[in-house]
């Protein structure tokens, strides 16, 4: 009797469970959703990448040596360590949300799959680029130095060619120092 009374009360009462998808359900405002990268503040010093255990985070990089952030929300697990160990405030933070169901024609995991590799790539490229610039930097310092050692060379060479006859004749004339002048004799 009581439970069909209390069955009875409660089609007068407001429900008890939360209607979601219809409703948004109550987050709490340090929630662990989304994350959101800022590059106008980021330093780009990939500590957000090297510290996701789930491989959410890479950065590609041109050979200007631009870096870009890729994220894949369906691969993170909100855990927010990439937010906890980034030194610029404000580069990286957690939005109250969480990613839209993906459809298979987005293909998620085999796009971040190719996304990743060709971004650690892009990386290696640049790094090989670099290379390749310093390296031929070094080698036309070593070649206008040895240019200009051959040089000095080549001038001790022909200094040392000249015979003495030459060093007199092409020598500055020997001016006598003037005389001192002598008090006039009696006459
Ligand atoms: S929240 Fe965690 S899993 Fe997601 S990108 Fe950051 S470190 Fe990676
Ligand atoms: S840790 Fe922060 S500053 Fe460093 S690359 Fe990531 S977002 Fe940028």
């Amino acid at each position: 009797m009581s439970a069909f009374v209390t069955a009875l009360g409660n089609l007068f009462k407001k429900p008890a469970t939360v209607c979601y998808p219809f409703e948004p359900t109550y987050k709490p405002t340090d929630y662990r959703g989304l994350i959101e990268h800022v590059p106008e503040v980021c330093i780009w010093c990939r500590r957000c990448e090297i510290d996701c255990l789930s491989g959410a985070i890479v950065f590609s990089q041109d050979l200007e040596g631009q870096q870009t952030f890729h994220y894949n929300p369906y691969v993170c697990i909100y855990c927010g360590e990439c937010v906890a160990v980034c030194p610029k405030e404000g580069s990286i933070f957690q939005i109250a949300a969480n990613a839209a169901p993906a459809v298979k024609a987005q293909d998620v995991n085999n796009q971040w799959g190719i996304t990743f590799d060709n971004a650690v790539e892009s990386r290696k490229v640049y790094m090989a680029e670099k290379k390749r610039l310093a390296d031929l930097k070094k080698a036309e310092q070593a070649a206008a130095a040895a240019e200009a050692k051959a040089a000095a060379a080549a001038t001790v060479t022909t200094a040392a060619a000249v015979t003495p006859a030459e060093q007199i004749a092409t020598a500055a004339p020997i001016v006598p120092p003037p005389s001192e002048p002598t008090a006039p004799t009696a006459e």
